[in-house]
Protein backbone atom coordinates (compact mmCIF):
# COMPACT_ATOMS: atom_id res chain seq x y z
CA UNK A 1 0.00 0.00 0.00
CA UNK A 2 1.13 3.60 -0.85
CA UNK A 3 2.10 6.19 1.71
CA UNK A 4 4.17 9.20 2.58
CA UNK A 5 5.39 10.94 5.34
CA UNK A 6 5.35 14.40 5.60
CA UNK A 7 7.08 17.29 7.23
CA UNK A 8 4.77 20.21 7.93
CA UNK A 9 6.63 23.49 9.46
CA UNK A 10 4.80 26.28 11.29
CA UNK A 11 5.24 29.76 10.17
CA UNK A 12 5.45 33.16 12.30
CA UNK A 13 5.00 36.64 11.64
CA UNK A 14 7.16 38.66 11.21
CA UNK A 15 5.23 41.80 10.15
CA UNK A 16 1.00 41.46 10.47
CA UNK A 17 -0.41 45.13 9.66
CA UNK A 18 -4.59 45.48 8.89
CA UNK A 19 -4.87 47.62 6.13
CA UNK A 20 -8.70 47.51 6.01
CA UNK A 21 -12.15 45.53 5.24
CA UNK A 22 -12.90 43.36 2.23
CA UNK A 23 -16.54 43.04 0.50
CA UNK A 24 -15.98 39.27 1.45
CA UNK A 25 -16.07 40.59 4.96
CA UNK A 26 -12.46 39.37 5.98
CA UNK A 27 -9.70 41.98 6.54
CA UNK A 28 -7.23 43.01 3.98
CA UNK A 29 -3.73 42.39 5.44
CA UNK A 30 0.28 43.11 4.72
CA UNK A 31 1.76 40.45 6.57
CA UNK A 32 5.80 38.69 6.10
CA UNK A 33 5.29 35.37 6.68
CA UNK A 34 7.78 33.14 7.51
CA UNK A 35 8.93 28.78 8.30
CA UNK A 36 10.05 27.71 11.18
CA UNK A 37 12.21 24.46 12.82
CA UNK A 38 8.99 23.43 14.60
CA UNK A 39 7.41 20.79 12.67
CA UNK A 40 4.43 18.38 12.46
CA UNK A 41 4.97 14.94 10.56
CA UNK A 42 1.82 13.76 8.83
CA UNK A 43 1.65 10.21 7.51
CA UNK A 44 -0.79 9.72 4.65
CA UNK A 45 -2.17 5.99 3.42
CA UNK A 46 -3.69 4.89 0.67
CA UNK A 47 -6.85 3.06 2.65
CA UNK A 48 -8.45 0.49 1.42
CA UNK A 49 -11.96 1.66 2.18
CA UNK A 50 -13.16 4.54 0.10
CA UNK A 51 -12.99 6.70 4.09
CA UNK A 52 -11.53 9.70 4.63
CA UNK A 53 -9.81 8.86 8.45
CA UNK A 54 -7.84 11.25 10.52
CA UNK A 55 -5.91 10.22 13.56
CA UNK A 56 -4.28 12.11 16.08
CA UNK A 57 -3.70 11.55 19.69
CA UNK A 58 -3.41 15.56 20.66
CA UNK A 59 -6.52 16.26 23.20
CA UNK A 60 -7.12 19.83 21.46
CA UNK A 61 -7.01 18.54 17.82
CA UNK A 62 -10.27 16.54 16.49
CA UNK A 63 -10.42 13.75 14.41
CA UNK A 64 -13.82 14.64 12.79
CA UNK A 65 -14.98 16.49 9.60
CA UNK A 66 -13.62 19.66 11.45
CA UNK A 67 -9.86 18.97 11.15
CA UNK A 68 -8.62 20.59 8.12
CA UNK A 69 -7.08 18.10 7.34
CA UNK A 70 -10.12 16.44 6.55
CA UNK A 71 -11.49 19.22 4.81
CA UNK A 72 -8.53 18.91 2.90
CA UNK A 73 -8.87 15.59 1.97
CA UNK A 74 -12.58 16.14 1.30
CA UNK A 75 -11.89 18.82 -1.21
CA UNK A 76 -9.38 17.24 -3.47
CA UNK A 77 -11.94 14.07 -3.64
CA UNK A 78 -14.38 16.70 -4.88
CA UNK A 79 -11.98 18.12 -7.05
CA UNK A 80 -11.00 14.98 -8.57
CA UNK A 81 -13.32 12.03 -8.50
CA UNK A 82 -12.35 9.70 -11.00
CA UNK A 83 -8.90 9.90 -9.05
CA UNK A 84 -10.58 9.15 -5.60
CA UNK A 85 -12.85 6.06 -7.09
CA UNK A 86 -9.56 4.87 -8.43
CA UNK A 87 -6.84 5.20 -5.44
CA UNK A 88 -10.03 5.17 -2.72
CA UNK A 89 -9.68 6.74 0.41
CA UNK A 90 -7.03 7.96 2.67
CA UNK A 91 -5.85 7.57 6.22
CA UNK A 92 -3.95 10.57 7.43
CA UNK A 93 -2.13 10.45 11.09
CA UNK A 94 -1.04 13.85 12.39
CA UNK A 95 2.01 13.60 15.13
CA UNK A 96 1.45 17.30 16.34
CA UNK A 97 4.20 19.04 17.80
CA UNK A 98 3.33 22.74 16.92
CA UNK A 99 1.12 24.06 19.64
CA UNK A 100 -2.37 24.51 18.83
CA UNK A 101 -4.27 27.55 18.58
CA UNK A 102 -0.99 29.28 18.80
CA UNK A 103 -0.83 31.59 15.90
CA UNK A 104 1.52 29.41 14.45
CA UNK A 105 -0.95 28.35 11.43
CA UNK A 106 -0.50 24.31 12.61
CA UNK A 107 -3.65 23.66 11.33
CA UNK A 108 -3.61 25.32 7.66
CA UNK A 109 0.04 23.54 7.79
CA UNK A 110 -1.18 20.17 8.01
CA UNK A 111 -3.66 20.88 5.54
CA UNK A 112 -1.07 22.06 2.99
CA UNK A 113 0.37 19.15 3.68
CA UNK A 114 -2.12 16.75 2.79
CA UNK A 115 -2.96 18.43 -0.16
CA UNK A 116 0.99 17.87 -1.45
CA UNK A 117 0.47 14.23 0.33
CA UNK A 118 -2.64 13.00 -1.71
CA UNK A 119 -1.24 14.89 -5.36
CA UNK A 120 1.40 12.45 -4.79
CA UNK A 121 -0.89 9.41 -3.81
CA UNK A 122 -2.81 9.94 -7.21
CA UNK A 123 -0.26 11.13 -9.18
CA UNK A 124 -2.13 14.27 -9.91
CA UNK A 125 0.78 16.59 -10.93
CA UNK A 126 -0.22 19.43 -9.64
CA UNK A 127 1.62 22.61 -10.05
CA UNK A 128 2.29 24.46 -6.69
CA UNK A 129 0.31 27.37 -7.52
CA UNK A 130 -2.56 25.04 -8.80
CA UNK A 131 -2.01 23.40 -5.20
CA UNK A 132 -1.83 27.19 -3.41
CA UNK A 133 -5.25 27.81 -5.19
CA UNK A 134 -6.83 24.58 -3.64
CA UNK A 135 -5.23 25.95 -0.40
CA UNK A 136 -6.41 29.71 -0.37
CA UNK A 137 -10.40 28.08 -0.36
CA UNK A 138 -9.40 26.09 3.05
CA UNK A 139 -7.91 29.22 4.98
CA UNK A 140 -5.59 32.14 4.09
CA UNK A 141 -2.45 30.89 5.69
CA UNK A 142 -2.87 27.05 3.77
CA UNK A 143 -0.90 28.44 0.12
CA UNK A 144 1.99 30.16 2.39
CA UNK A 145 2.63 26.87 4.24
CA UNK A 146 2.42 24.53 0.67
CA UNK A 147 6.18 26.38 -0.50
CA UNK A 148 6.69 28.01 3.48
CA UNK A 149 9.76 30.34 3.41
CA UNK A 150 10.12 33.74 3.57
CA UNK A 151 7.10 35.75 1.63
CA UNK A 152 5.13 38.97 1.79
CA UNK A 153 1.36 37.81 2.12
CA UNK A 154 -1.26 40.32 1.03
CA UNK A 155 -5.15 39.84 0.20
CA UNK A 156 -6.59 37.85 3.03
CA UNK A 157 -3.37 36.44 3.14
CA UNK A 158 -3.02 34.23 0.18
CA UNK A 159 -1.25 36.44 -2.22
CA UNK A 160 2.27 35.51 -2.22
CA UNK A 161 5.32 37.29 -3.15
CA UNK A 162 8.52 35.24 -1.95
CA UNK A 163 11.46 36.87 -0.75
CA UNK A 164 15.30 36.07 -0.42
CA UNK A 165 14.64 33.37 2.22
CA UNK A 166 16.08 34.36 6.21
CA UNK A 167 17.78 31.11 6.74
CA UNK A 168 19.13 30.42 10.27
CA UNK A 169 17.73 33.41 12.31
CA UNK A 170 18.03 32.15 15.73
CA UNK A 171 14.74 32.07 17.81
CA UNK A 172 13.19 31.34 21.78
CA UNK A 173 9.04 30.87 21.46
CA UNK A 174 6.86 30.63 24.20
CA UNK A 175 3.44 29.43 24.25
CA UNK A 176 1.09 29.19 27.23
CA UNK A 177 -0.36 25.52 26.78
CA UNK A 178 -3.36 26.30 28.05
CA UNK A 179 -4.36 29.73 26.80
CA UNK A 180 -5.85 29.66 23.15
CA UNK A 181 -6.82 33.53 21.34
CA UNK A 182 -9.34 32.84 19.02
CA UNK A 183 -7.87 34.35 15.26
CA UNK A 184 -11.72 35.27 14.47
CA UNK A 185 -11.99 37.03 18.18
CA UNK A 186 -9.13 38.89 17.19
CA UNK A 187 -9.53 40.33 14.34
CA UNK A 188 -13.38 41.51 15.29
CA UNK A 189 -11.73 43.13 18.66
CA UNK A 190 -9.22 44.84 16.23
CA UNK A 191 -12.08 45.87 14.04
CA UNK A 192 -14.55 47.48 16.79
CA UNK A 193 -11.45 49.48 18.40
CA UNK A 194 -9.29 50.35 14.79
CA UNK A 195 -11.99 49.98 12.07
CA UNK A 196 -12.28 53.51 11.93
CA UNK A 197 -8.92 54.08 10.95
CA UNK A 198 -9.10 51.29 8.08
CA UNK A 199 -8.94 52.55 4.56
CA UNK A 200 -12.43 52.12 2.77
CA UNK A 201 -11.79 52.49 -0.95
CA UNK A 202 -10.14 49.69 -3.28
CA UNK A 203 -8.16 51.89 -4.98
CA UNK A 204 -6.75 53.12 -1.36
CA UNK A 205 -6.62 49.43 -0.65
CA UNK A 206 -4.65 48.93 -3.54
CA UNK A 207 -2.16 51.74 -3.65
CA UNK A 208 -1.15 50.69 0.75
CA UNK A 209 -0.40 47.18 -0.60
CA UNK A 210 1.77 48.14 -3.12
CA UNK A 211 3.52 50.70 -1.46
CA UNK A 212 4.17 47.65 1.46
CA UNK A 213 6.24 45.56 -1.18
CA UNK A 214 9.20 48.18 -0.95
CA UNK A 215 9.27 49.25 2.49
CA UNK A 216 11.14 49.00 5.89
CA UNK A 217 10.48 45.26 6.28
CA UNK A 218 10.92 44.21 2.98
CA UNK A 219 14.30 46.10 2.53
CA UNK A 220 15.78 44.80 5.49
CA UNK A 221 15.04 41.21 4.50
CA UNK A 222 16.04 41.78 1.03
CA UNK A 223 19.74 43.38 2.40
CA UNK A 224 19.14 40.08 4.66
CA UNK A 225 19.87 43.06 7.78
CA UNK A 226 18.96 41.52 10.82
CA UNK A 227 19.36 44.84 12.74
CA UNK A 228 16.90 46.32 10.84
CA UNK A 229 14.49 43.67 10.85
CA UNK A 230 14.06 43.71 14.50
CA UNK A 231 13.59 47.40 14.32
CA UNK A 232 10.78 46.64 12.02
CA UNK A 233 8.85 43.63 13.60
CA UNK A 234 5.42 44.64 13.67
CA UNK A 235 2.05 42.68 14.58
CA UNK A 236 -1.40 45.26 14.83
CA UNK A 237 -3.03 42.03 16.73
CA UNK A 238 -1.10 42.84 19.84
CA UNK A 239 -2.89 46.32 20.37
CA UNK A 240 -5.82 44.08 21.35
CA UNK A 241 -4.44 40.38 22.42
CA UNK A 242 -1.63 41.88 24.84
CA UNK A 243 -4.27 44.10 27.20
CA UNK A 244 -6.80 41.37 27.14
CA UNK A 245 -3.95 38.29 27.83
CA UNK A 246 -1.63 39.88 30.65
CA UNK A 247 0.32 36.44 31.01
CA UNK A 248 1.12 37.27 26.69
CA UNK A 249 2.38 40.61 27.46
CA UNK A 250 4.28 39.63 30.92
CA UNK A 251 6.30 37.17 28.40
CA UNK A 252 6.70 39.40 25.97
CA UNK A 253 8.49 42.19 28.84
CA UNK A 254 10.40 39.50 29.98
CA UNK A 255 11.94 38.74 26.55
CA UNK A 256 12.65 42.14 25.66
CA UNK A 257 14.50 42.27 28.82
CA UNK A 258 17.01 39.77 28.27
CA UNK A 259 20.55 40.29 26.84
CA UNK A 260 20.88 38.58 23.87
CA UNK A 261 17.49 39.26 22.96
CA UNK A 262 17.40 41.21 19.33
CA UNK A 263 13.82 41.76 19.21
CA UNK A 264 10.31 40.14 20.15
CA UNK A 265 6.64 40.07 18.65
CA UNK A 266 3.77 37.85 19.38
CA UNK A 267 2.87 35.89 16.29
CA UNK A 268 -0.43 36.24 13.89
CA UNK A 269 -3.16 36.24 17.03
CA UNK A 270 -0.78 34.91 19.31
CA UNK A 271 -0.85 33.91 22.04
CA UNK A 272 2.79 32.02 21.27
CA UNK A 273 5.43 35.31 21.57
CA UNK A 274 9.24 34.53 19.89
CA UNK A 275 12.33 36.45 19.81
CA UNK A 276 15.29 36.55 17.61
CA UNK A 277 18.37 36.45 19.58
CA UNK A 278 22.21 36.58 18.39
CA UNK A 279 23.03 32.72 18.19
CA UNK A 280 21.95 29.33 19.19
CA UNK A 281 24.01 29.28 22.69
CA UNK A 282 22.09 32.97 23.26
CA UNK A 283 18.76 31.00 22.51
CA UNK A 284 19.32 28.80 25.43
CA UNK A 285 20.35 30.84 27.63
CA UNK A 286 17.23 33.11 26.99
CA UNK A 287 14.92 30.27 27.49
CA UNK A 288 16.68 28.82 30.65
CA UNK A 289 16.01 32.48 32.22
CA UNK A 290 12.46 32.43 30.78
CA UNK A 291 11.80 29.39 32.59
CA UNK A 292 13.27 30.73 36.11
CA UNK A 293 11.70 33.84 36.03
CA UNK A 294 8.29 31.98 35.32
CA UNK A 295 7.88 28.70 37.06
CA UNK A 296 4.79 27.79 35.52
CA UNK A 297 4.67 24.43 33.83
CA UNK A 298 2.12 25.28 31.71
CA UNK A 299 4.75 27.77 29.63
CA UNK A 300 5.87 25.83 27.09
CA UNK A 301 9.51 26.78 25.47
CA UNK A 302 10.84 26.13 22.35
CA UNK A 303 14.46 26.92 20.67
CA UNK A 304 13.94 27.02 17.40
CA UNK A 305 15.21 28.81 13.95
CA UNK A 306 13.52 30.02 10.50
CA UNK A 307 14.27 27.77 7.56
CA UNK A 308 14.25 28.10 3.39
CA UNK A 309 11.07 25.71 3.11
CA UNK A 310 7.71 24.66 3.43
CA UNK A 311 6.20 21.01 3.05
CA UNK A 312 8.68 18.19 3.19
CA UNK A 313 8.39 14.82 1.67
CA UNK A 314 10.40 12.33 3.76
P1 LIG B 1 -3.56 30.36 12.52
O1 LIG B 1 -2.18 30.84 12.89
O2 LIG B 1 -3.66 29.85 11.08
O3 LIG B 1 -4.66 31.26 12.94
P2 LIG B 1 -3.46 28.73 14.83
O4 LIG B 1 -2.04 28.27 14.91
O5 LIG B 1 -3.81 29.91 15.67
O6 LIG B 1 -3.80 29.01 13.33
P3 LIG B 1 -4.44 26.02 14.90
O7 LIG B 1 -3.34 25.31 15.60
O8 LIG B 1 -4.57 25.82 13.44
O9 LIG B 1 -4.42 27.58 15.22
O10 LIG B 1 -5.80 25.61 15.66
C1 LIG B 1 -6.98 26.39 15.58
C2 LIG B 1 -8.19 25.47 15.86
O11 LIG B 1 -8.32 24.58 14.77
C3 LIG B 1 -8.03 24.64 17.11
O12 LIG B 1 -9.08 24.97 17.98
C4 LIG B 1 -8.12 23.19 16.65
O13 LIG B 1 -8.99 22.44 17.46
C5 LIG B 1 -8.66 23.26 15.22
N1 LIG B 1 -7.99 22.33 14.27
C6 LIG B 1 -8.57 21.75 13.20
N2 LIG B 1 -7.69 21.00 12.52
C7 LIG B 1 -6.51 21.09 13.16
C8 LIG B 1 -5.22 20.54 12.93
N3 LIG B 1 -4.96 19.70 11.91
N4 LIG B 1 -4.24 20.90 13.77
C9 LIG B 1 -4.48 21.76 14.79
N5 LIG B 1 -5.69 22.28 15.06
C10 LIG B 1 -6.70 21.97 14.26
Amino acid sequence: MRSYRLIAPAKINLYLEIIGSRADGYHELAMILQSIDLSDEIDIHAASTENIRVYCDHPQVPTDQTNLVYKAAALMAQEFPRAYSNFGGVDITIKKHIPVAAGLAGGSTNAAAVLVGIDLLWNLGLTQSELEEFGASLGSDVPFCIGGGTAIATGRGEQLSPLQSLDNLHLVLGKYRSLEVSTPWAYKTYRQQFGINYIQDSEGLAARTSAFHSEGMVKAILNQDTGKIVQELHNDLEKVVLPAYPQVLQLRELFASQTGVLGTMMSGSGPSVFAIVESLTQAEIVKQRIREAISDDDLELFVTHTIKHGIKIV
